[in-house]
């Protein structure tokens, strides 16, 4: 599956679930649940983490190169360690003991918010294998933006406990999402047995075409649907103080 479907539907799974998440788990305000959203949507190919050659390995240049060879050997390989209960577990646990302490909450946002932005705007295209070239550089930059608007966002006095909850909506859709594909997903790593619900490869075009075009539609209608509950507490919260 390719980032970009991975992102979309961790985004809009989030959205999904943010009107009863907000009821019975962690309270949601209009900005948090947008926080959630993108943060989700990053967590979606975080698991793929664990191979060189995918989007996050590509998200900040040499850096996610260097995270991602670490990450892969750590989990034994594409599609092993990360993509199990066991790392979905890793994973949230990070992210909510990151909620204790800015910094490290500040390169949690860093991380799944690049990754985001990196899974949906494509350009410039992931270099082929081998020199460091000009993309390097590009990768250095938005490394530096999201690291900005991370440190922004730790400061903005939002509630930033949705964090985690993001996180695990978001890893838990990109293995579902896997399991759907033929190789299927070790759920139970390290035990070697791959579990699939479905054998849907896609292949590129028709995800290009079709189950991209059919995320946005789905992330369209939720935000449509979903408008009566945030839409006017945003509106408020926008309106300039007169007076
Ligand atoms: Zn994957």
């Amino acid at each position: 599956m390719m980032g970009p479907t991975h992102a979309l539907s961790a985004g809009v799974a989030f959205l999904a679930v943010a009107t009863p998440m907000s009821h019975y788990v962690h309270h949601l305000t209009p900005a948090t649940a947008a926080v959630g959203t993108v943060v989700a949507a990053g967590a979606g190919i975080l698991p793929d983490f664990d191979h060189r050659q995918a989007t996050p390995a590509r998200a900040f240049g040499p850096l996610s190169a260097a995270l991602a060879w670490t990450i892969g050997k750590l989990a034994g390989g594409h599609r092993h360690g990360t993509h199990s209960i066991i790392g979905t577990g890793v994973f949230v646990a990070l992210a909510a003991a990151a909620t204790l302490n800015p910094w490290a909450l500040a390169a949690t946002l860093w991380l799944c918010m690049g990754l985001a932005v990196r899974a949906l705007w494509k350009h410039p295209p992931n270099r082929p294998n081998g020199k460091l070239d000009y993309r390097d550089v590009a990768g250095l930059i938005h490394a530096a933006i999201a690291a900005y608007i991370a440190y922004q966002l730790v400061h903005s006095g939002l509630d930033m406990g949705v964090v985690p909850w993001a996180v695990a909506v978001g890893y838990l859709v990109h293995l579902i999402g896997d399991s759907m594909t033929e190789m299927g997903v070790n759920w139970l790593w390290p035990h070697p047995r791959r579990y699939r619900i479905a054998s849907i490869d896609t292949g590129k075009t028709v995800e290009k075409r079709v189950v991209v075009p059919a995320l946005y539609v789905g992330l369209a209608a939720t935000v449509y649907l979903t408008y009566p509950k945030w839409g006017p507490v945003l509106l408020h919260t926008l309106q300039p103080t007169t007076g």
